[in-house]
């Protein structure tokens, strides 16, 4: 039974008198979630992800250090990294036994998923709203409702896409968590432990600090709200898409940025590989493969949730993103020379 043995329980972590509890009678969970936190910083100062898998109680007092340590990037690392955790996981219980996981969608409120058999394919039958609630940071056809196989409300998607539904709803819950958590309880919670995480604290801001992103000559004023926003999200140590990043790569490349410049833009992502990025940088700039890629139009971005025009006045009358940046530019020019 899965909800007996996984790692997360989503009722201990909001129940702040069991959390000081335990904090207080179990010293391994205290110790392994002060390790855990320290390991993750310092990975993070290197890049390098942790995916530690941690218990029911160890998982909910690490949520809660987050929660005093108060810091967004955090958080965002944090989630990403028990997220991988959490799809390998589901990728090898789908591997197992495909009850599990269809028991994992009604334990939790997901959904009522089942299995079917269509053709010669085994295929996860889920609600259509669960589909589009979950698969906004999934990039590809596979992953627009538009090309699902729809009945009566419900879309039929394969394992793979399943284990990938699943670990966006476990990212998107942590998030609801989190937010529900209140700050002045983490302050009740860890009495008597303020110097260690004060000192955790500072360790953490003075290397997000050192990760500040710098865009050199390029006057991010002008760039069009899409590309603001996935640069904020890898502020905030998130993780956009794979259709963002492509996007803000060529968008960076296109309007003069070195390869060099744009690896160390996405160095501040919870899933940085520094070997990766480059090889995929230097593939969509063409210095590896000779074809030099250009950002996707707005209608592109747009079906894949990716367009955050807002009220901007100048979005509504352009194709693609770096039209939106020539005519700022231009703009920008002409003021200067009246
Ligand atoms: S309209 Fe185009 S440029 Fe503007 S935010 Fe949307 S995708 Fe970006």
């Amino acid at each position: 039974m899965i909800t007996s043995n996984f790692f997360v329980n989503f009722n201990l972590i909001l129940d702040k008198n069991k959390i000081k509890d335990i904090l207080v009678k179990n010293g391994k969970h205290r110790r392994d979630a002060f390790d855990y936190i320290d390991n993750l910083i310092k990975k993070y100062s290197d890049n390098k992800k942790y995916n530690a898998t941690l218990d029911r109680e160890t998982f909910a007092i690490t949520l809660w250090i987050i929660k005093y340590i108060n810091e967004k990037p955090l958080i965002n690392r944090f989630i990403t990294d028990q997220r991988d955790v959490f799809g390998n996981r589901i990728a090898e219980m789908l591997l197992e036994n495909y009850d599990n996981v269809i028991e994992y969608f009604s334990t939790f409120g997901i959904g009522d998923a089942s299995i079917e058999t269509v053709g010669n394919k085994y295929l996860f039958k889920i609600p259509f709203n669960i589909f589009i609630r979950y698969n906004k940071k999934l990039s590809g056809n596979k992953y627009r409702l538009v090309y699902q196989m729809l009945d009566n409300g419900y879309v039929y998607i394969d394992l793979r896409q399943a284990a990938h539904i699943l670990r966006e709803y476990f990212a998107v819950k942590m998030h609801d968590i989190y937010d529900k958590m209140d700050y002045s309880d983490s302050k009740d919670i860890f009495e008597g432990f303020y110097d260690k995480l004060d000192e955790l604290k500072k360790e953490f801001i003075e290397i997000n600090r050192k990760k500040t992103m710098n865009l050199g000559e390029i006057d991010s004023s002008i760039f069009p709200p899409c590309i603001k926003e996935y640069i904020n999200e890898i502020n905030d140590g998130g993780n956009p898409s794979h259709m963002a990043r492509l996007t803000l790569a060529t968008f960076l490349h296109h309007i003069g940025m070195d390869n060099e410049h744009i690896v160390k833009i996405f160095s501040r992502t919870a899933d940085f590989d520094e070997s990766s990025a480059s090889y995929q940088i230097g593939h969509l700039t063409g210095s590896i493969s000779g074809t030099e890629y250009s950002p996707p139009k707005c209608a592109t971005l747009k079906s894949n949730h990716l367009c955050y025009m807002g009220d901007d006045a100048l979005c509504p009358h352009i194709k693609h993103p770096l039209q939106y940046y020539e005519i700022k530019a231009k703009d920008k020019i002409n003021s200067r020379k009246k």
